[in-house]
């Protein structure tokens, strides 16, 4: 990668100040935006760009700003700053190095879509950050890149930051509402969809932290120049957190479309002790676990999907030979019981036997036909679940028995025969 795009401040000291930002360029995609083109033109920009949301979902960016009804005001921007997937940690490198960035985009998306209230829901353990954020929201808006008239113009943006209790289905982008809102953290009824009926009942936008980092430089330079950047179908610069049992754990900024294996052995040196690879989450623990057999996958959204898992937010935690799979479909599944919000049966009563049946499994007091059980138990949730966090608490069982049955039915077996 020959420039970091997303993650300046890998580049340039102090990008987290406003005047190094501002001298290094900063806001000037946002006077180009108000200057020089209608709102509706910067999302037709950031249509033929391609940028795809890079929260989990990789729903092109444009397209949704497109589904707000016409003509129906006000409307709103909410930024889902409420990074808990386990091993996502990119939106706070963002947000905590390099705010004005996200800032700007901000900016220029509340212009595109035409609304006058940004908020950003910020994870409750970010407090810290939230202070950086706070401080870098003042300081543009000191400089009039935000608050009433921006650059003399008749757009007025204000931007507020709402900081989250430490809930993972307020990711969740309805949940995230109710919470904004004052209520309970459980997702809504879709439809119909926040485009249409969102925060406070009107329409509302809501983007990622760092799909919206991507979109300064898609006006600055254009959409052909972000086409150039990963592949056909999943264009532009992606920031990839790595974790697990690797020698460099960190975010890395690739293009779309690079192998995991470059990105585990080229950046993150390895797997620890000169160890094999045995398993890839590749969206931390949401999507399937992929085998050792993945590794020359491209991290794009259709070749990760091809492959059998979800590029998800791009969290990819490597699991070495040793470790016992059982045991992290354990882990896996006590933490999706634990956030699930409740509301529906399936995923309410099935993390729970899920994790029934994974204790009884790791402890060696299960039987053979336990794991056709849990299987079963797991493909039942398949469909029927309210909302994302269900049906992603069955990737971890699902594929893991897929992949690697023969772990737990040695499991099981151990235990048969010390007790024989
Ligand atoms: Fe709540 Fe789980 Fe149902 Fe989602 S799937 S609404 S988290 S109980």
């Amino acid at each position: 990668m020959p420039e970091h795009i997303i993650l300046r401040d890998l580049d340039i000291p102090d990008i987290a100040q406003f005047d190094v930002y501002v001298n290094h360029g900063g806001y000037q995609a946002l006077r180009k935006a108000i200057k020089e083109n209608t709102p509706d033109q910067v999302i037709d920009i950031v249509k033929r760009a391609n940028l795809r949301g890079r929260g989990g979902a990789g729903f092109p960016a444009g397209v949704k700003w497109g589904f707000l009804p016409k003509g129906v005001f006000p409307r709103y921007l909410v930024v889902n700053a409420d990074e808990s997937e386990p091993g996502t940690f990119k939106d706070r490198q963002i947000m905590e190095n390099n705010p004005h960035q996200l800032l700007e985009g901000i900016a220029i998306t509340a212009y595109a879509i035409q609304c006058r209230a940004a908020y950003i829901y910020i994870r409750g353990e970010y407090a810290s950050v939230a202070g950086k954020l706070q401080r870098a929201i003042n300081a543009a808006r000191a400089a009039n890149y935000l608050g009433p008239n921006i650059l003399g113009s008749d757009f007025t943006l204000e931007v507020y930051l709402h900081l989250g209790a430490g809930a993972y289905i307020c990711g969740e982008e309805t949940a995230l509402l109710e919470s904004l809102e004052g209520r309970l953290g459980q997702p809504r009824n879709k439809p119909p969809f926040p485009a249409a009926v969102g925060l406070y009942n009107k329409p509302t936008i809501i983007n990622n932290v760092e799909t919206l980092a991507n979109v300064p430089p898609i006006i600055e330079r254009g959409p052909e120049w972000y086409l150039s950047i990963g592949t056909e179908k999943s264009p532009g610069p992606k920031v990839f957190c790595l974790s697990g049992h690797v020698n460099r754990p960190g975010n890395y900024e690739l293009p779309l479309g690079t192998p995991f294996r470059v990105l585990i052995e080229e950046y993150g040196g390895g797997v620890r002790d000169g160890k094999q690879v045995k398993g890839i989450l590749p969206a931390g623990a949401s999507a399937p676990i992929l085998p050792a057999q993945a590794l020359d996958v491209p991290m794009d959204f259709e070749s990760v999907q091809a492959a059998g898992s979800m590029l998800g937010s791009g969290s990819v935690i490597v699991m070495d030979e040793d470790t016992d799979m059982v045991w992290a479909a354990l882990k896996m599944v006590r933490f999706f019981k634990h956030e699930s919000c409740g509301k529906c049966t399936p995923c309410r009563e099935g993390t729970y036997w899920m994790l029934k049946l994974l204790e009884r499994i790791h402890s060696g007091k299960a039987q053979l036909s336990d794991i056709d059980l849990l299987n079963e138990v797991a493909s039942t949730m398949v469909g029927k679940c309210f909302c994302p966090l269900g049906e992603f608490s069955v990737s971890p069982v699902l594929s893991s028995i897929k992949h690697f049955r023969d772990e737990y039915e040695a499991a099981i077996r151990a235990q048969m025969k010390m007790a024989s």
